[in-house]
């Protein structure tokens, strides 16, 4: 049985093998047909950005599963699943024009029926286009949302970003109570802490509702036109298109120059600055880690007062944020639905898995069998397929390599898995309707009728596992 993965860098294959494959598909070609036919070669590899995550890497991700599976029904979240491809008109309308997402990260495309469809980027836009069209408004308030899946962007790979990801999604519909703003901040602290991240802070801000913010974009504009010459590339186009990106520019100058930016928390209208501090309350009542971060705006369009992330505080002081979130009070109403008031986050589970191989954080373990069935023969082949089954059926973990002919190298692979019993059936033991039963730990060895065989394993069970040697 296949338990050990090979682990192997992704390679780009190389120019020569993909010439040898090209001219071997020539031959081919040309073989069986009189019409040239040449084939492009397959590249042994996704497309760039994207990858496998091999069995080998997968216990991070067990985890996160588990731990996701567990928290969000106890939260009263219900999981829905939406498409992976949505009509591109609804991120934009979502998201946004002007935003990096939507100008250049974007995986939009024309169908063959010319509709013009993309990748999701972010999980929120399909949401909420669900919960209009099948008329969640009403049921009964909040409703909870949950889900999980790859989203796409077509950015710059960089090491944790890809352009294939993975997301899990909590959406709040329906309240406008800053008290759920801070149960899905609260959530948040107790998945980190189920994953053993312990060491996190919340970024919190409040970007206020379109009618406060116009005002203070008007200031964030005339402030930064005025400082225009010390502003990057990119900022000195986002000042007529998204001046509030500005803030979260990466750029030491624009870092420079925001610093002294007028901030939003000082410039809210009165209902906002009371939203913001009841959170704030909440947070300091839950005794969460968290700070005011003036700068966070987060880069979409449809976000309103409380934007937040998730940071994790290595020992070197890198920051690393490992998901986000924040209200979206208008989003439902600017898609045609009626006014709903919401609040979500993401998580990036490639984030997570990756900052729990750094601390190194409790991985899942896999259950590991404790019995073997070894054969010999055609006859005890089928009679140990139809064992394996009966016991599987009663919850029972095995493990085989039926693949296998010689006893010896099926008995060295028992001792292997550290198996503490083997259930031999030979040529004999099949026409006898019998099995032998062998004690790994001691060594001994007995023969049963088959039909005592679940009994003598469920013993075995019974006792504390006694490991003989530990698999690597
Ligand atoms: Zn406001
Ligand atoms: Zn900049």
């Amino acid at each position: 049985m296949a338990r050990k993965v090979v682990k192997k860098t992704a390679q780009p294959v190389k120019k020569s093998v993909i010439k040898k494959v090209k001219t071997s598909l020539k031959k081919v070609a040309s073989k069986s047909t009189k019409k040239k036919i040449v084939l492009e070669p397959i590249m042994m590899q996704p497309p760039r950005g994207m990858r496998d995550i091999l069995p080998g890497e997968q216990e991070y991700w067990n985890r996160i599963r588990m731990v996701l599976d567990k928290e969000y029904p106890k939260y009263g979240f219900g999981r829905i699943d939406i498409p992976a491809v949505e009509y591109s008109n609804l991120f934009v309308r979502s998201i946004g024009e002007g935003t990096d997402v939507i100008d250049k990260e974007m995986y939009s495309f024309l169908t063959k029926g010319k509709d013009k469809v993309a990748l999701r980027p972010e999980m929120t836009a399909g949401i909420a286009r669900a919960y209009i069209q099948h008329g969640m408004n009403v049921l009964s308030k909040p409703v909870k949302l949950f889900s999980t899946g790859p989203v796409y962007r077509y950015d710059r790979p960089q090491e944790g970003r890809y352009r294939e990801h993975f997301q899990a999604n909590f959406d709040i519909l329906g309240e406008e109570d800053a008290v759920l703003d801070a149960q899905i901040i609260q959530l948040a602290h107790r998945i980190m802490g189920n994953l053993g991240i312990k060491d996190i802070q919340f970024q919190i801000n409040s970007i206020g509702c379109p009618c406060c913010r116009k005002e203070y974009i008007e200031m964030l504009i005339s402030y930064f036109d005025s400082k225009k010459k010390k502003l990057c590339k990119t900022c000195k186009a986002r000042l007529k298109t998204n001046p509030l990106r500005i803030l979260d520019c990466k750029e030491d100058k624009c870092v420079q120059v925001s610093a002294t930016a007028p901030q939003t928390v000082d410039h809210l209208c009165d209902p906002c600055r009371d939203h913001f501090k009841d959170l704030l309350e909440y947070l300091d009542e839950l005794e969460l880690p968290y700070a005011i971060n003036p700068q966070l705006v987060r880069g979409l369009d449809y976000y309103t007062r409380t934007v937040f992330e998730i940071w994790s505080v290595g020992e070197e002081g890198k920051k690393r944020s490992l998901g986000g979130g924040g209200r979206y009070d208008k989003l439902i109403e600017n898609l045609g639905g009626e006014p709903t008031p919401a609040i979500g986050f993401a998580l990036g589970l490639d984030r997570l898995a990756m900052e729990m191989k750094r601390i190194k954080a409790k991985s899942y373990e896999s259950p590991k069998p404790r019995i073997f069935i070894a054969q010999l023969g055609s006859l005890a082949k089928k009679k140990s397929l139809r064992l394996f089954a009966n016991l599987e059926k009663e919850g029972i973990l095995i493990a085989e390599s039926f693949g296998r002919g010689s006893l010896k190298s099926q008995l060295r692979s028992a001792n292997r898995l550290g198996v503490e019993m083997t259930i031999i059936i030979g040529q004999k033991e099949a026409l006898d309707e019998t099995v032998i039963i062998k004690n790994m730990v001691t060594g001994t060895q007995e023969t049963i009728p088959q039909e005592k065989v679940l009994n003598a394993v469920k013993k075995t069970l019974k006792t504390k596992p006694m490991i003989i040697r530990k698999k690597k």
